[in-house]
């Protein structure tokens, strides 16, 4: 069977007391080998021995499009809307994952951007340049805004400078469309009562995470700090993707460290679908641990707080 004729999509619910998460599929990307864009300037045959000890494909880096949606009393609030029309063949998937969890374009009141990459971006405008949310409010953060909009961004810091270049239009022209509906905040910010947001600058300079808390349940969205369970493994050998090569190793870290103390259920952007899990050590080394769920559509939190404390 061809996987890629088909319109894949997908959604899993997660209720948090009032709150009802989602995470929805956009799909995928799919980049063939793991490097350069995944550990740049590490001999091929230490990448496909730790590929190997992790049992991942040695030959074919693909990850997915994972996007959170939250409702609340009055409130359908999206975080990044994927990649749009800008990979048709793999991803471009959200709305109909949205539509599969119960909910239109139209009833989306906020979206919540967390950094301005493509396949977060990109499902702002239709092809022809129409907001496909005709009623929602954006965010983005100050930081964030300013890289891509007030001068040039630098991508000196980078593995791979140029490959930031092509961007630039596409985050300028979807940006500025929204520019009426854009309030800019600041990193740390707690916003709709519900979401504290992070400073996890690397993969861009204003790039976030944050967690979803209501009363004694919480999920941090760890967004793009890892593209693959490889780097939290080798959270040093970092990604062509991170704006700052070195500034993205040290967010990782500091997650890592963070998230493996405290025992923090963790969502992500790019994780194996639906990219939920732990992170765990194991002989000195983190390693992702994906969260067991037992329901196609659906992760009760509730019943898991003897484990998270
Ligand atoms: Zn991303």
């Amino acid at each position: 069977m061809n996987h890629k004729l088909k319109r894949e999509h997908g959604f899993i619910h997660i209720p948090c007391h009032e709150l009802d998460i989602f995470i929805l599929s956009d799909g995928y990307f799919g980049v063939g080998y793991h490097q350069p864009i995944l550990a740049p300037d590490i001999p091929q045959n230490m990448v496909k021995n730790e590929l190997r000890n992790l049992y991942l494909s040695e030959s074919y880096y693909e990850a997915p499009i994972n996007v959170m949606l939250i409702k609340k009393a009055g409130r359908i609030i999206l975080i990044d809307t994927g990649e749009g029309f800008y990979d048709e063949e793999n991803a471009g998937q959200l709305l109909h994952s949205l539509s599969a969890a119960g909910f239109t374009p139209e009833s989306v009141t906020d979206i919540l951007i967390t950094h301005a990459h493509r396949d977060h971006i990109g499902g702002i405008l239709s092809k022809n340049g129409e907001i496909v949310f005709p009623n929602a409010q954006y965010y983005i953060s100050r930081p964030e805004f300013e890289f891509w909009m007030a001068g040039e961004p630098d991508f000196q810091k980078s593995k791979n400078p140029e490959g930031g270049k092509p961007s630039i239009p596409l985050v300028r022209k979807t940006l500025s469309a929204i520019g009426s509906r854009l309030t800019t905040f600041e990193t740390g910010d707690f916003l709709f009562s519900c979401i504290q947001t992070q400073t996890a600058p690397g993969h861009t300079p204003g790039h976030i995470i944050y967690s979803v808390i209501n009363g004694d349940l919480s999920i941090i969205n760890v967004v793009d700090v890892f593209h693959s369970p490889l780097l939290i493994a080798k959270p040093d050998w970092g990604t062509q993707w991170d704006t700052d090569f070195e500034a993205g190793i040290e967010t990782r870290k500091k997650v890592l460290e963070n998230c493996y103390q405290n025992r923090t259920l963790i969502c992500s952007a790019h994780l194996p679908w639906p990219g939920i899990g732990y992170i765990s050590k194991v002989n000195d080394q983190f390693q992702w641990i994906p969260k067991v769920y037992n329901h196609p559509f659906l992760i009760n939190l509730a019943t898991d707080l003897e484990i998270v404390t």
